[in-house]
Formats: structure tokens, C-alpha cells, sequence
């Protein structure tokens, strides 16, 4: 865990992260607010997320479902929470009915333990891809990804898709991982039409400190964003979601 910086460091550099957000958008032609900020909320200790809603962040990604537990009881409704972080089966009854929407669900059998541990009108999803299809990614090859939204089907509506989330590789330069983030949305864009009797599949879970501007060009519309507003260095990648 990373200490963070003081609050007032916090808010300067999520207020750089919304500047560098509406510009790319814009860049883009796409509208301003079509992308959410989504904070990832693992480099804080529980007692240090006031600060997060202090500097006006609405939306927590965790990775961990007890740390989860944790911030919940003592922020629980100053945010919108999602997870983000490799989900086991077992830890799917505490997680489900504390999220609005899982970023990373990544197997049939998450899918169906999730259908049974959904709160009151289902829990929405997002499918995990791995994309560059680099070993240490959590997430199912694009030939899966039709299999997840099948087992989703199949649930009744208890699960519902809304999309997907990719990580990219970790790279120096973000314009080299700018593929990830089209070939996520080409997947989307060839899958959206069929499945649209079922799902809306509107949602692209992608960008994070180091490759935000380039996944919001390519169509974002969550980036998570973690080191970024707390390094005094500008972004060091972390992946590992611990
Ligand atoms: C930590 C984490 C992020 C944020 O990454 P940064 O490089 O710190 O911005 C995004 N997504 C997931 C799944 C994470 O675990």
C-alpha cells in the first residue's frame, strides 16, 4: 500500500486527470462526460478514503472483496462502488450485493455462482478480455467471450452484461498499446448488434494511469485510475492488484 499524497495533491491531480480526459474526448469527437473517472481504491487504507470523497470522486474501484467490506462501512454511501480486482467464486456472495457493476468476471462459473449470489434484480457485469493475450492477464481469449454472454443469458436476467474491461500490457510509450484498446472495442462493436435483444453492451472498461488518453480515444467509457493522483512523478504502472 502506497501512501498517498495530501488531499490537496489528491485533487490536483484528479482534477489534471479530468483536463487530460476532456481533451482526449474531444480530440475523439466524442461528447464531454462520456467517459467516468473511476478511482481505484486499493492504495488506501480504509481511514484515508474521506479524503477521496472530499476532493469529489464518486466512483471506487477495489480489488479485494475484505478490503471491500472494510471502506464500506466507513464511506459506504459517499460512492459508487465497483470491483475491479480478480474475482475467486468464493468471495462472489460478499462482493455481489455490495457493487453496482464487476469489471472483471472472466469464466462461466463465476458467471453462474454470481446468478446465485445476486441481490434483488440481478448484478451487472462487465467481461474481462485479455486481449494481448500476455500469460500473467486474468481474463478469456476473444474466442470465449460469446460462451460468457451465453452463461449470462441463461441466468434469467440475474446477471446482465454491460460490457467489457481490458488491461494492456505495461509499456513506456502508451501509443503501442493503443491496439488493445480497438481490438476491446471492435469485439464490442461485432457483438453489440446480436446480443442486443439481451444486453446493452454500452460499457468499455479501459485506460488506467499510464494509457487513459489513448483507451478514451479509442472509445473508454470507465477509466481506472489509480497511481496517477497519488506519484509525484507522474504514473508508475502497477498491475498486479495488489
Ligand atoms: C490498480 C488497478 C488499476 C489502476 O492502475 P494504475 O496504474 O495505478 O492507475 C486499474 N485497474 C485494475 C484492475 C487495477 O488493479
Amino acid at each position: 500500500m502506497t501512501t498517498p499524497v495530501t488531499e490537496a495533491g489528491i485533487r490536483e491531480r484528479l482534477d489534471r486527470v479530468r483536463e487530460n480526459l476532456a481533451g482526449a474526448l474531444e480530440r475523439s469527437g466524442r461528447g464531454a462526460g462520456e467517459t467516468r473517472v473511476l478511482v481505484a481504491s486499493k492504495y488506501y487504507a480504509p481511514e484515508q478514503i474521506g479524503a477521496l470523497a472530499a476532493v469529489g470522486a464518486d466512483l471506487l474501484g477495489e480489488n479485494r472483496a475484505e478490503d471491500l467490506v472494510q471502506k464500506q462501512e466507513m464511506f459506504g454511501d459517499a460512492f459508487e462502488w465497483h470491483f475491479i480486482g480478480h474475482l475467486q467464486r468464493r468471495k462472489a456472495k460478499i462482493v455481489a450485493p455490495r457493487v453496482r457493476l464487476i469489471h472483471s468476471v472472466d469464466s462461466v462459473r463465476l458467471v453462474e455462482e454470481l446468478a446465485g449470489r445476486a441481490p434483488e434484480g440481478g448484478i451487472e457485469v462487465l467481461f474481462q478480455v485479455n486481449v494481448s493475450g500476455e500469460e500473467s492477464k486474468y481474463g478469456v481469449g476473444e474466442d470465449e467471450v460469446e460462451r460468457l454472454l451465453e452463461a449470462a443469458a441463461g441466468t434469467g436476467g440475474r446477471v446482465r452484461a454491460r460490457g467489457f474491461m481490458t488491461l494492456a500490457p505495461l509499456v513506456e510509450d502508451p501509443e503501442r498499446v493503443r491496439y488493445v484498446f480497438a481490438k476491446l472495442r471492435t469485439i464490442r462493436d461485432r457483438l453489440r448488434g446480436s446480443w442486443s435483444p439481451h444486453f446493452d453492451l454500452s460499457e468499455l472498461s479501459m485506460g488506467m494511469s499510464s494509457d487513459y488518453e489513448v483507451a478514451v480515444e479509442e472509445g473508454a467509457t470507465v477509466v481506472r485510475i489509480g497511481r496517477m493522483l497519488i506519484e509525484e512523478d507522474g504514473p508508475v504502472r502497477r498491475q498486479d492488484g495488489s
